[in-house]
């Protein structure tokens, strides 16, 4: 039997989620309540889990897909994130690195193209998700940030990806993202921004009129993971053909994945409206902006005109445990607020009326991990977003539709679905090390913000926080 752990429910919703759920009218997911069968029980319904669902049953409408939620569907990182909706370009060399040459493109490319997918699917079941494609700007916001961008339109251009980013000199980056901070970086075409939890509960609405099951506030406690899964929640009892484990960070308690991911919160702040004054600064285009610190902060102007920002790599989680501390902390909502103000200087007195926080499951290798739990063919696990989520969760779904209809196709067979190609040391050295490596990391970051050197040996243990390149990639 393997226990799965709590889910803290968080006792304030995110900005998002107090959107969303003002304007529902239903329907209502119960609790699972008695015995169930099905042909596939999801656990988890977050983006993941949700486009797992609606995948399977795109391939195969007969089959019964029941999803069990412990809170409500985008209760998790799916109500709470960015919003920004990126592809895999940024990360090809994490893909090639894993998958090799030929698999790592067509990945890049294949979560790129999602970008536009999820519009059309906004666009084809009229969820009002205030989907917007106006791209994104990675910028660089001290001189020791700024470096040779054209390095990476090179590379991408070499892999016959042509005219996806344009490097951008320090005014055209300080004027279009309206900061005297952005001293120069690079626009990424292929990006778009969302209301993310209009987006997860919009997914549930077209998952329950495709048929599926959905229980919501209904935890797994734990699963049988044997040839006929099944899996305990409070109030019942699930037998499946096959179980899906879409639990994102959550995934980090069960033993097998202890060591594929750590779980890192990432800190969110909403300012209240005040569109005239943000298109005062010059950010008006309706892009995304990212820094190019390892704690990067990242943010959008919502519908409304608020500027919503985040920043990543606050709180480690000790062995894998998702507890409170994941759902909001008024020291690290300080730090991205302070942050803000440092971003922008001349919004110092618009007032931040929204604080939260959510969990992210960053893998060794920067790139997903997905597989069967225990060597189970009849239980997948999709996890290791690595912070970037929202456009790759589409193939993650597919993924884990692919493997659990037992398709043999290029989501079913690639090396993503093979397990952690790199793991983290054990605890307790996984844990005391990453608080060593995070606090590294701060110093050198807040270093560069001053133009100041850092000691090497900081330096050096901050690096340990790099992606690791495993030893020796597949070629397919
Ligand atoms: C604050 C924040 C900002 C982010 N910003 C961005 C961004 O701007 N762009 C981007 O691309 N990515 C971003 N991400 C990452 C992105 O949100 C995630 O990668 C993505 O939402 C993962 O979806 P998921 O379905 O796998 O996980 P989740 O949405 O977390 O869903 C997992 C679900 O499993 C449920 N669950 C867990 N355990 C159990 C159990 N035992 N029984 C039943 N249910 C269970 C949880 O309640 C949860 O709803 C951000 C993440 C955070 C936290």
């Amino acid at each position: 039997m393997t226990r799965l752990q709590p889910v803290h429910i968080a006792n304030t919703r995110s900005l998002w989620l107090q959107e969303a759920l003002a304007q529902e009218a239903g329907p209502v997911c119960p609790p699972l309540q008695g015995g169930l069968m099905t042909d596939i029980a999801i656990v988890g319904g977050g983006y993941t889990g949700l486009w797992t669902a609606l995948r399977i049953k795109e391939l195969d409408p007969s089959v019964d897909v029941t999803i069990l939620e412990a809170d409500i569907c985008g209760g998790g990182a799916s109500g709470r994130n960015g919003g920004l909706v990126l592809g895999w370009y940024a990360k090809l060399k994490y893909l090639i690195a894993v998958c090799g040459e030929e698999e790592g493109v067509r990945l890049a490319k294949a979560a790129t193209a999602a970008v536009d997918e999820i519009g059309a699917f906004c666009n084809a079941h009229g969820i009002e998700a205030h989907y917007r494609k106006a791209g994104t700007l990675n910028v660089a916001t001290t001189p020791m940030h700024v470096r040779d961008w054209s390095a990476e339109v090179a590379m991408l251009e070499r892999h016959g990806i042509h005219d996806a980013e344009r490097v951008l000199g320090p005014g055209e980056a300080s004027a279009r993202g309206g900061s005297p901070r952005y001293l120069g970086g690079l626009f990424q075409r292929d990006a778009a921004t969302v209301q993310p939890a209009l987006l997860a509960r919009g997914m549930r609405r077209v998952a329950i009129e495709r048929g599926v099951r959905i229980f919501e506030q209904t935890p797994v406690i734990d699963l049988q993971n044997e040839r006929t899964p099944s899996l305990r929640t409070p109030g019942g009892v699930v037998i499946a053909g096959k179980v899906v484990l879409a639990t994102n960070a959550w995934a980090a308690g069960l033993p097998e994945l202890r060591r594929a991911i750590i779980v890192l919160s990432s800190d969110m702040v909403a300012t209240a409206p005040a569109p005239e004054r943000i298109a005062a600064t010059g950010w008006d285009g309706g892009e995304s902006i990212t820094d190019s610190r390892l704690m990067v902060h990242y943010h959008q102007v919502t519908h409304d005109g608020r500027i919503a920002i985040g920043r990543g790599s606050g709180a480690l989680a000790y062995l894998g445990q998702v507890s409170p501390t994941f759902n909001q902390s008024a020291r690290r909502s300080e730090v991205v607020e302070r942050g803000l103000r440092w971003l922008y200087p001349t919004l110092g007195d618009v007032p931040v009326t929204h604080r939260w926080a959510g969990a992210v499951d960053r893998s060794r290798t920067n790139t997903l991990v997905f597989g069967a739990l225990d060597g189970n063919p009849n239980v997948r696990y999709g996890v290791g977003y690595s912070g970037t989520g929202v456009a790759p969760s589409l193939i993650g779904g597919r993924i884990l539709a692919s493997s659990v209809l037992e398709r043999d196709d290029e989501w079913s067979s690639t090396r993503l679905n093979t397990g952690a190609a790199v793991l983290y040391p054990p605890e307790p050295a996984r844990f005391f090390g990453g608080l060593l490596v995070r606090t590294a990391t701060r110093i050198k970051e807040e270093n560069e913000e001053r133009v100041e050197d850092t000691p090497a040996p900081v330096k050096a243990l901050a690096s340990l926080a790099n992606a690791r390149t495993p030893k020796r990639p597949v070629k397919r």
